[in-house]
């Protein structure tokens, strides 16, 4: 009996001695986040390509990625970031107007027009009846095809150097047989002028817009191009 007792205490002892020498040990390493606290920038997810548009738009930043910016860049809302992105690029070359029939002459741009509080219009309204046909404005390939609540039934196409995407909006529906990925030719038929989103049922028309494409080829982002210049011969 008092070899058990004496053997089941140091059963205890020994657990209880283990039990302080893992409190001693050091905790696991520190999580990659606390790494970005010694200034260096955090460094950015992979670029992901939306491009097979399987996946919905992803955010923009993580959202941990924006917490931990907010300490490290207090200047940055004082001295405009020099954007390299801001470096004027190549324009792309003169478009076709995008919408059967209708002269240049008869566009007016409203790229500029104010939408709600402060959002600019950024795009070129071009009034038609339903159902005219909607032509491609340059040589390029149908990267998505998108149906959102104020654009209604959308194509996006890239230029052939994908720098550029064209957007048309509003659409009342695709040419027979376009797909994600069809390559096109300037005029080619994509789709036909409609009401869908928010344009207003009684005054159908394409919202056409070009925006230049950031370095990750987000068919969803960019920055807008004045396409009424493009359209002028
Ligand atoms: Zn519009």
């Amino acid at each position: 009996m008092r070899w058990l007792m004496t053997f089941l205490l140091g059963v205890l002892v020994g657990a209880a001695g283990l039990f302080v020498w893992l409190r001693q040990m050091p905790h696991e390493p520190a999580a990659p986040a606390v790494a970005v606290n010694t200034g260096s920038l955090p460094a950015l997810p992979p670029p992901r390509s939306n491009l097979e548009g399987k996946l919905p738009p992803a955010p923009e930043v993580l959202p941990d990625l924006t917490e931990l910016d907010l300490p490290l860049h207090p200047a940055a809302t004082d001295t405009p970031a020099a954007a390299p992105a801001a470096a004027p690029s190549v324009p792309p070359g003169k478009l076709l107007v995008p919408v059967d029939g209708i002269a240049p002459a008869k566009l007016t741009d409203t790229f500029d027009q104010q939408r709600g509080n402060e959002r600019h219009h950024e795009a070129l309204d071009i009034m038609a009846p339903k159902g005219t046909k909607v032509l491609a404005a340059a040589d390029g390939k149908i990267v998505k095809l998108f149906t959102s609540k104020p654009g209604g039934l959308t194509i996006y196409e890239f230029d052939p150097t994908e720098k550029y995407a064209y957007y048309y909006a509003h659409l009342d529906r695709y040419a027979d047989g376009l797909q994600e990925g069809a390559q096109v030719k300037r005029g080619d038929v994509i789709g036909y002028v409609g009401t869908t989103g928010n344009a207003d049922p009684n005054a159908p028309h394409l919202h056409f817009a070009v925006f230049e494409l950031t370095p990750e080829k987000q068919w969803w982002k960019g920055t807008p191009v004045d396409p009424y210049p493009l359209l002028q011969p």
